[in-house]
């Protein structure tokens, strides 16, 4: 005979959650979450959750450019799968602002910088 508990969850809960993997094969899904660290300038490699994320970089319209100019760089953005360069802020630690190359599809190969040591992007 079953532990009264047990009876009452599986027959409060019948079928509903028999589209879930096994509860060891949850606890192995939870193993595999992925983390990486950022090289921040100042402060040298920490976990990423002491950062922010804001954008990946874009060229900033001119200032007298039309609406939609404006709409995208402010609204949209590109989400690119590879690499791309992106702005991360250490909320955690410095307050500083920084520029990440990163391979948004292993978090692998990055490289950190301050934006005045960046190449400078093209206004096209
Ligand atoms: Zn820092």
């Amino acid at each position: 005979m079953m532990p009264l508990s047990q009876y009452n969850v599986e027959q409060k809960m019948g079928n509903s959650f028999s589209h879930l993997p096994p509860l060891d094969l949850c606890v192995l899904y939870q193993k595999k979450t992925m983390s990486f660290q950022l090289n921040c300038p100042n402060c040298g490699k920490r976990a990423v959750s002491e950062f922010t994320f804001k954008s990946e970089l874009k060229t900033r319209p001119a200032a007298d450019a039309d609406f939609s100019e404006w709409t995208d760089y402010v609204y949209f953005r590109e989400n690119n799968m590879g690499p791309q360069t992106e702005w991360w802020f250490h909320s955690s630690g410095c307050q500083s602002w920084f520029l990440v190359e990163r391979d948004t599809t292993n978090n692998t190969d990055h490289r950190s910088f301050w934006y005045n040591d960046s190449e400078q992007p093209d206004n096209n």
